[in-house]
This record gives C-alpha cells, structure tokens and sequence, in this order.
C-alpha cells in the first residue's frame, strides 16, 4: 500500500517504484487528516484547495496507471493500518515526512500497523537529502547556511526514477470508499481564483520544463531579488506539495552558471531549514537563539491588522501584503521585507506573522516558513547581526526601480499620475495612508528591545556558529 501525502505525483517517486517492484500490486491512499486543514479562525483555504484539486489529478494519472486511489477523511493513525489490513498489503509505503507533525504521526501509524504485522516503509522523496546524510564532523545538525551548503552539495544525489508505466492493482476495499471530492467537499481558495497556479503534477512538471528552458533561470542571479519581474521559478507550491521531486527540479535545471547555480543553493535553502526543524523540532514555537526568546514584542492587534491587510502606509509593504492576499504567494525579497517589517518595525511576535503566513500561502510549509521567519526577527538561523534592519523605502527603490510592483498591488497608488516611476514608494503626505510607525523612530525602538533582550540572556547560540563555521 503506498500511502500518499506531501508527494502528489508519480515521476521520481521512490515509495512508489519500490511498492512496485519489491510487492507487485499495489493499493494507493490518501488521507484528509483534519489536523492539517487549519483552525477554524484560520482554515488555509489556498493551500487545502490546491491540495483538493492536485489530489484529483493524482487519482487521474493513478487511473492511467492502472489504481483507483482510495480517499478517506478522519484520523491517519486509524485509519492507514486499518485500510492497508483490509487490501491485505504486507507493506505500507511512504515518502518520508521530516517535519514534527508528520513524525509523531508517522510513529503511531508504524507502531499500530507493526501490532497486525505490516511493514512500515518510509522512503525519501521530500528533499534532496535526508538530514542523517548532511551533518557536521560530530554528528549535530547545521545551523549555518554556508557551511551546510557545502555539505550538501558534497553528498552524491539519489537518481531520478522514472514513472512506472502500468501498476497491478491490490485487492479492492470492501467498504464504500469516498473521492477527494466527497471527502473534502468544494473549497473555495480566498485569493482571487483567476490569478492561481493551475494545480497537479502535470501542470507543475510544465512549469518546471519552462522553467529549465527560461532566459529568467540564467539570469536567476539578479532577477531573482527583483520584485517587478517574473524572475523565480514559481515552483515553490509544486515542491510543497510534491508534484515535482527536489531532484528533479535539480537534475533538469543543472549547470554551473550563476543563475543555475543560485537556484540550487535556493533549493539548498529549502532542505537546510527542513534539516534544521528534523534536529531542532522545538523551532516551530521557540527561537533558535535562547536570548531572542525574550524581546518584550508588543501586543497591538490594530497594528498587526494594519500589516496584515496592506495598509500600513508604506506602500512596498502593502503591495506585498495584498500580492499575499490576492494569490497565496508572495515575492522572496517581499517575505523578507514584510517580516522584517512586522517584527523589528513594528516590535511584533515572528509568531504572528508566520500564522498569517500559514494562513494564506499556497506553500505554506513549516519548515520553510518557520526558518525565513526566524531568519528575518533576527531569532534563527542568520549569519546576519540582529541589528539589521531594512529600510523598505530603499528596499522598494532598489527592487523595484521603476514601482510597477506597488502599482500591480495598489491600484489607489497606480491611479495617481503624480507619482510616476519611482516616486510611488514615497508618497507626499496626504497622497496615500499615514505610515504607521515612523522608520527612524521604529528603528530605534527594535535596536533597543533587540540589545535589551540579548543583554538579558548573552547569546549561546555564537558559540555553536563559530563551530559549525
Ligand atoms: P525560487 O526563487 O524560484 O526558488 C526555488 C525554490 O527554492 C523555491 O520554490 C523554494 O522551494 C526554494 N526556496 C527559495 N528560497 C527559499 C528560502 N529562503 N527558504 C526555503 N526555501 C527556499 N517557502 C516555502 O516554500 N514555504 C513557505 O512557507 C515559506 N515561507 C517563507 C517565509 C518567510 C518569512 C520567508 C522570508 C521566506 C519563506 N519561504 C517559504 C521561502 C521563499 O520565499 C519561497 O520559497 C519563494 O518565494 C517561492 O517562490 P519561487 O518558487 O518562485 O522561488
């Protein structure tokens, strides 16, 4: 039985291939685990219908395939073993999951099927390497990027499987068995339907071939940072939720040019801070370094509203925010320009932030999301001193020049001709929302809440740095 989760495809699929070739027949399965469909306040309704519908297309090319996918909704740690009883599979089989949720779930569903005799068989197939593979000389995870990048690159890559071209079924289930479209019913995504990625494997592997072939991957180096340009790859939903294997994205866009080489070291990024969550799972809530545990955040839901729907009255903030809220993704440079902007602008918890985030990104993943939020508060894994600190005005004018991006994402600024070009991210007062906090000012206040907390609690995280470098 090969249990689907985060790996919706059947390219490179290493749990798959093996089920196929060590097992014979074949009985796939997914699960709608309602631990995963967000709170009530807050139901992530982009990322669970780009699942909804990414599963449909699983089950479509299953079909080809020769297997009727099987859905179910309710808990996995019953149901997997249970279903997996019933077909009479001596295995199940999955892409291993590394982040803290999917462990403790992964545990309790190998301990339950252990008790009725099933194998529980986890293979790679999430990350370009597993974390046991990329460690320093003692053993101990990375905290440094660097370092840890050419750690990475120095360990061979698994080979890209192939699809299998016919699979024999397993025994059906007797049980009435649900569709995705039973078990999950209609979803409707918050962000504006016409401006989403189209989802399943076989839109995202043509997003990946154009991608390979793009003159925007050569000049990835650059155009990566710029906010007013299509410069990145757009794949980060299809890696979330594995319509397309990290290495094969890395194995069909190789070469040693700057632009190829920088979207491998990005791809690096994705296992460093999936590595760094399997060492240290406790990141999800905590700060990497122990003092910044302690910055005495401020507690002011008008100002976190503010951020959140893009009126904080600088305008690159905005846009970014309201880029997030239209289509369930946002720009690299913005996430770090609007977390940034949240925690040392407006003294606000990463915590907040990264909540919202979950709450709206298409590719949404804790491990990334965790990690670049940690990165930005200055709490994570940052070569960076805590002191810095964006200027967003000088941010907007160097990545986005000429102020197409504010005006993409602020129509009230667009609709303004005494604003042309660059003169959109400074807009004369009375021209457009008061900034909420002032640069200088919010500037000060973060340096002296960042310096107190550190004077507190004197950081033993450099320690660790020092060796890992
Ligand atoms: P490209 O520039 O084309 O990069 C290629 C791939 O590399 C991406 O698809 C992604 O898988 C990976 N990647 C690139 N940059 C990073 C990075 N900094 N960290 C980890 N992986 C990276 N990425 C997510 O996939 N999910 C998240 O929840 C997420 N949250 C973030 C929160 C913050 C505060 C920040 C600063 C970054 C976050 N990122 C997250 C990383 C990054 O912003 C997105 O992966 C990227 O913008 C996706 O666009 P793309 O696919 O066009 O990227």
């Amino acid at each position: 039985m090969v249990w689907f989760r985060r790996d919706l495809r059947v390219h490179d699929h290493p749990a798959l291939v093996r089920a196929v070739e060590e097992f014979g027949r074949v009985a796939p399965l997914f699960v709608v685990d309602d631990r995963i469909m967000g709170s009530a306040e807050r139901p992530a309704s982009n990322r669970l219908w780009f699942m909804r519908e990414s599963v449909a297309a699983l089950a479509a090319q299953l079909e080809e395939l020769g297997l009727d996918l099987t859905v179910l909704r309710g808990d996995p740690i019953a149901l997997v073993p249970g279903f997996a009883a019933e077909v009479g599979a001596r295995a199940i089989l999955v892409s291993r999951d590394r982040a803290p949720y999917g462990r403790t779930r992964d545990a309790a569903v190998e301990r339950t099927a252990a008790s009725r005799g099933i194998t529980f068989l986890a293979e790679p197939g999430l990350l370009v390497q597993e974390p046991e593979r990329v460690t320093r000389i003692d053993g101990g995870g990375f905290t440094v990027f660097s370092p840890f990048r050419r750690a990475w690159e120095a360990v061979d890559r698994r080979p890209v499987l192939a699809a299998p071209r016919k699979i024999a079924g397993a025994r059906r289930p007797t049980g009435a068995r649900g569709t995705i479209e039973e078990c999950l019913g209609h979803i409707a995504p918050s962000a504006d339907p016409a401006l989403l990625l189209e989802p399943g494997e076989p839109a995202a592997r043509r997003r990946l071939d154009a991608w390979s072939r793009s003159p925007e991957l050569v000049a990835y180096a650059d155009g990566r940072d710029r906010l007013d340009q299509s410069g990145t790859s757009r794949l980060s939903q299809d890696l979330r939720w594995g319509l397309v294997s990290p290495v094969e994205a890395l194995q069909q866009c190789a070469g040693d040019d700057a632009g190829r080489t920088r979207f491998r070291w990005e791809i690096a990024w994705r296992d460093f801070y999936a590595h760094l969550l399997w060492h240290q799972p406790r990141l999800v809530r905590e700060a990497l370094r122990p003092e910044f545990e302690h910055v005495a955040w401020r507690h002011d839901e008008r100002l976190a509203e503010a951020w959140r729907r893009g009126r904080t009255g600088y305008p690159v903030i905005d846009a970014a925010m309201r880029q997030l809220l239209a289509t369930g993704w946002m720009h690299n440079r913005a996430r770090m320009l609007v977390a940034g902007f949240l925690t040392k602008h407006l003294g606000i918890d990463w915590r907040v932030g990264a909540a919202h985030f979950m709450a709206h990104l298409i590719d949404g993943d804790v491990a990334s999301n965790t990690g670049g939020w940690q990165w930005a508060a200055s709490t994570g894994a940052d070569a960076q001193p805590w002191f810095r600190i964006f200027n967003p005005t000088l941010q907007a004018r160097r990545h986005d020049p000429d102020g197409d991006y504010v005006r993409r994402w602020v129509p009230e600024l667009a609709a303004r001709t005494d604003l042309a070009g660059a003169k959109v991210h400074e807009p004369p007062p009375g021209t457009y929302l008061v900034p909420i906090v002032n640069h200088a000012d919010a500037r000060r206040r973060a340096l002296d809440a960042y310096r107190e907390a550190a004077a507190r609690r004197p950081g033993r995280q450099d320690v660790a740095d020092v060796m890992d470098a």
